[in-house]
């Protein structure tokens, strides 16, 4: 017994020889792509710059200068001048609604129809090019653009789609317009009644005109058919060619259905998922990854699950984000728990369930009472089951109580943040909750000085995929009104380093893959990106004026300029 351990331990020292001596012998491998003559910003902290980067497979091996890196070369290795631009890691946006996205990007576009004949133009095209048994829908449609502005009607789009049903919405999503072809398939006559919370737009006899407001869009939506299988994998298709021409090499992909894991899987056996995705599909069906053992960033680089999206508030914009105090504007309301949270417990079971299946938790809260709550429900679940690196995530986090900044970071939650969402609503918050609240809203660098992790994503649909955008806003809190151009609530920007770390490093590790991707360092994935312009230099004001000229991920060039 004591001999044969002795013999296994000899063989691994002669194996260990033999290694060392190999590497010694034998020059560095032959890189299979080297980027060189470049400004490398590389969010390493260990070594913040460099001029090279060498590639092997999928991965980096070295990042240093010219000549460093040269050493890599071989007779077949491809060699990318960067002509020095700036190359960076790619972005990855912490929170997605990636089919959507794509699927808006896959329907007709009615924003600029400046003239009805315009509306009806494009409705036409894009009824030629529709399959058999699939609507036209989507358009975010504004007549006020018309002169004069006056709502559309079924007659002006009949005659182009006499068998394609047509429900486009007005860019507000509050009305849409639907053709005599849904219309009928709805079922909807002068006789028929307008619902609680709906009103159906009618001529003078009562007919409807096609137009549908608020509650009423339910009646056509209910006879809308379910997104088929080819209709999502178009929408993923345009979403991830979309995310490529940005730069974006990662998203997590929030309240997912599985048909859509059931896309991303398809396009990753056939190499075609160009972007990383982490996908959490909703709180509701825990069991289903529990049931078979799944935990947290279970999966391929490619393509991961274990994380569970939830919902605690609505939004500020519709004064159901959920808060302590009345909001100044609407003092009759104090904003709206979600179903989720009716009863708390409820919820709270689903948390600790989940939590103890080794699942993480990304909850949607606004209100700074939704927020409070849900760090109370962290916080119960840390009692219960032990402090583990679990990483749980609210996801907006937008306005927050002062008294809340020390728990979030005590308990380890990640702020999963949208920067361009706070220039966008920065226009009309302060009137909807008063100048004290305002001041711990949007608090990218009170979080910091906490502490906390951060993590930017976009929330796209609801804003723009550009990730210059969101850096832009963080930089500038610059609204987009116009009416801060020195920053509104100036004492919480971010500089430009902060900003590209927590969306490259800070959304890696609030994926559990800070050691996989999110700066230039050698053995993590190459998902880098070459910049038009360099943004470190430029006045921020300019940042959404550069454009990403080349995304790599896992080494492979998935779009260039
Ligand atoms: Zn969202």
């Amino acid at each position: 017994m004591a001999t044969a351990r002795w013999l296994v331990a000899l063989s691994a020292m002669i194996v260990l020889l033999l290694c060392a001596a190999g590497v010694l012998a034998q020059a560095k491998p032959e890189a299979s792509l080297i980027i060189t003559n470049a400004k490398v910003y590389t969010v390493d902290k260990a070594h913040p710059e460099a001029e090279a980067v060498a590639i092997l497979g999928e991965r980096i091996v070295a990042v240093g200068s010219n000549a460093d890196i040269d050493q890599w070369r071989g007779a077949n290795t491809k060699v990318i001048d960067a002509r020095r631009r700036l190359v960076l890691p790619g972005f990855n946006d912490a929170h997605v609604h990636f089919i959507s996205g794509g699927l808006q990007l896959d329907s007709v576009d009615l924003r600029d129809a400046s003239t009805p004949e315009e509306f009806a133009r494009r409705i036409g095209e894009r009824a030629k090019l529709t399959p058999k048994d699939e609507w036209i829908t989507g358009g975010d449609w504004d007549e006020e653009k018309w002169n004069p502005p006056h709502l559309p009607t079924k007659e002006l789009i009949d005659a182009v789609t006499p068998n394609t049903p047509v429900f486009v919405n007005r860019y507000d999503g509050h009305e849409s317009l639907a053709n005599s072809a849904a219309i009928k398939l709805a079922g909807i006559t002068a006789k028929t009644p307008d619902p609680p919370g709906g009103t159906i737009v009618r001529d003078a006899q009562g007919n409807p005109t096609g137009v549908f407001k608020d509650a009423a869009q339910s009646y056509i939506d209910k006879v809308m058919p379910p997104l088929s299988h080819e209709r999502r994998l178009r929408a993923a298709k345009r979403a991830l060619a979309h995310a490529a021409r940005l730069g974006v090499t990662s998203v997590q992909d929030m309240a997912v259905d599985y048909a859509d894991i059931a896309v991303y899987s398809e396009l990753a056996a056939k190499g075609e998922l160009t972007t990383r995705i982490y996908a959490a599909p909703l709180l509701a069906g825990w069991r289903d990854e529990a049931k078979i053992g799944v935990r947290h960033a279970f999966g391929s680089s490619y393509l991961r699950i274990g994380a569970l999206k939830a919902f605690a508030d609505g939004s500020l914009g519709s004064t159901t984000a959920y808060f302590f105090q009345p909001y100044t504007d609407a003092p009759n309301t104090r904003g709206l728990l979600s179903d989720e949270m009716h009863p708390v417990s409820k919820m709270r079971d689903r948390m600790m369930k989940a939590d103890e299946a080794g699942l993480q938790l990304c909850v949607h809260a606004i209100g700074d009472q939704a927020i409070s709550m849900i760090l109370d429900l962290y916080g119960e679940v840390e009692r219960a089951h032990g402090s583990s690196d679990r990483r749980s995530r609210i996801e907006h986090a937008q306005h927050m109580a002062a008294k809340d900044f020390d728990r979030f970071s005590k308990l380890n939650v990640i702020a999963s943040v949208q920067p361009y969402h706070a220039i966008d609503d920065g226009r009309w918050a302060e009137r909807r909750i008063g100048p004290e609240r305002i001041k711990t809203t949007y608090a990218f660098r009170t979080f910091l000085q906490h502490g906390v992790h951060l993590a930017f994503g976009t929330d796209w649909t609801v804003a723009p995929l550009n990730p210059m955008l969101t850096l832009n806003a963080a930089v500038t809190r610059a609204t987009l009104d116009g009416k801060n151009p020195d920053g509104w609530l100036p004492e919480q920007k971010l500089s430009l380093s902060e900003a590209i770390e927590a969306y490259t490093m800070g959304s890696a590790y609030a994926e559990f893959q800070e050691n996989e991707k999110g700066s230039i360092t050698p053995g993590k994935l190459a998902d880098i990106i070459i910049l038009s312009d360099d943004i470190t230099a430029m006045d921020p004001r300019n940042i959404p004026d550069a454009h990403v000229d080349l995304t790599m991920v896992g080494g492979q060039v998935v779009w260039s300029r």
